[in-house]
């Protein structure tokens, strides 16, 4: 692939925070972004020329977008794989159709990544009850049970701990089929942006730990506290994904470090990734531009950091009602995602904060390192969390 030149426009599928940071890398090196979106003023649609249409199914508005642009890509898993084949046969589509449709369906994900030898969790295909009952005699109690398709931030999932769990969750699941997934008793979480262009250079971020909050990632640290050797493996497994997918573009690939030291690949997700926000200020080339870089055929420089950081999701109106004494205290680097609406649970923007290399504080001193954001419940506000 001819690397494309300035001026060039860069399709991309999908109108929220993942593709307004893409198209804010993609015009500091001179590209265009054409945001393909179903909302008007959506998040990527405020900082680039946007086509808004009434659904990503809709294949004439597809057909036209795709002669207006020089390549596309998309910032979200759930467009239709139909959809991104049309715009295919029309301009090149990175990553490929055939990668969302692995990442689409966690069954083919966990078979294809089974299968390019990388450690997963035990896990089974439900399709019947009786499917449930043998994965529960094999998998022992507890267990997860997950939907295939179009889970996120934990939704689409459950934990069975006894039989009498099983029924009800199989009801409730929906649709079906299902993957029941031994439980991991996992140390911490981890994950890697690994990106790869299409003369084969990959290049791979230092290991982040993450922490959720009620199902939802709430912080990210570079990097991860795990010892040399694991860091180093889970960037060779996101190494070994990227280049068994034939990947050309970013990915994030999620792994539990268990409590034997072993590490599990839990899902992976071939676009920017929240929990690579923090390479936006601790390293020189970030997520996003390693990502334009990487579709637009660009060289990829050297995925390095010259900080630790810790990543604060800010998350609903509890958070955002931070705001303003987040602007007041020097040394939180902010990113604000131009949501009108802070409701519960929606991902507004986020925070990084910068420490030197080997500084990032112990188990009990991340939250105090990030100031204001360390009690979010302790802000001035009535209980909408406007400011009194
Ligand atoms: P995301 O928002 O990351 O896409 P998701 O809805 O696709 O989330 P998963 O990432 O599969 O769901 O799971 C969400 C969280 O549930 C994980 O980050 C982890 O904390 C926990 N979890 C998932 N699978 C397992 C497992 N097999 N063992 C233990 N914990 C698990
Ligand atoms: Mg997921
Ligand atoms: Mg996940």
């Amino acid at each position: 692939m001819k690397p494309l030149c300035p001026n060039a426009v860069l399709g991309i599928v999908g109108g929220g925070q993942l593709g307004r940071m893409s198209a804010i890398a993609a015009a500091r090196l001179g590209f265009r972004a054409h945001i393909l979106t179903t909302e008007a003023d959506g998040p990527a649609a405020q900082v680039a020329h946007a086509v808004t249409i009434g659904a990503y199914d809709d294949h004439d508005a597809l057909r036209r977008f795709a002669t207006a642009v020089d390549v596309v890509t998309f910032e979200f898993e759930n467009i239709s794989a139909d959809g991104l084949d049309l715009l295919s046969s029309l301009c090149p589509v990175h990553p490929s159709g055939r990668i969302l449709r692995i990442s689409q369906d966690r069954i083919a994900e966990k078979t294809f990544l089974r299968d390019a030898g990388i450690p997963l969790a035990p896990f089974h295909l439900i399709e019947t009850g009786s499917d449930l009952a043998v994965a529960a005699e094999t998998l022992g109690y507890p267990f997860i049970l997950k939907t295939t398709r179009l889970g996120y931030d934990g939704k689409g999932q459950a934990r069975i701990h006894t039989p009498e769990d099983l029924a009800p969750a199989f009801a409730r699941l929906s649709p079906h089929p299902l993957v029941a997934e031994g439980m991991v008793d996992f140390a911490c979480e981890v994950s890697v942006m690994v990106a790869r262009n299409a003369m084969g250079e990959v290049v791979a971020f230092d290991a982040t730990e993450n922490r959720h909050r009620n199902g939802i990632l709430d912080l990210s640290l570079a990097p991860a506290r795990i010892p040399a050797g694991l860091a180093t493996r889970a960037r060779e497994l996101a190494t070994d994904i990227a280049r068994a997918l034939d990947l050309i573009g970013i990915m994030g690939v999620e792994m539990f470090v268990d409590r034997h030291g072993g590490l599990l690949v839990n899902e992976i997700a071939p676009r920017p990734h929240n929990s690579g926000h923090w390479t936006m200020d601790a390293c020189p080339v970030d997520q996003f531009e390693m990502h334009v870089r990487a579709v637009t055929g660009l060289p990829l420089p050297p995925a390095t950091r010259h900080n630790d950081a810790v990543m604060k999701n800010l998350i609903g109106p509890d958070d955002m009602a931070l705001w303003p004494r987040i602007m007041a205290t020097p040394g939180l680097l902010a990113h604000h995602y131009g949501k009108a609406q802070a409701r519960p649970g929606r991902k507004m923007g986020h925070v990084n904060v910068l420490f030197p290399h080997g500084g990032l504080p112990g188990e009990f001193g991340v939250e105090d390192a990030l100031g204001p954001l360390a009690s979010p419940m302790e802000v001035d506000g009535d209980a909408d969390g406007h400011d009194v």
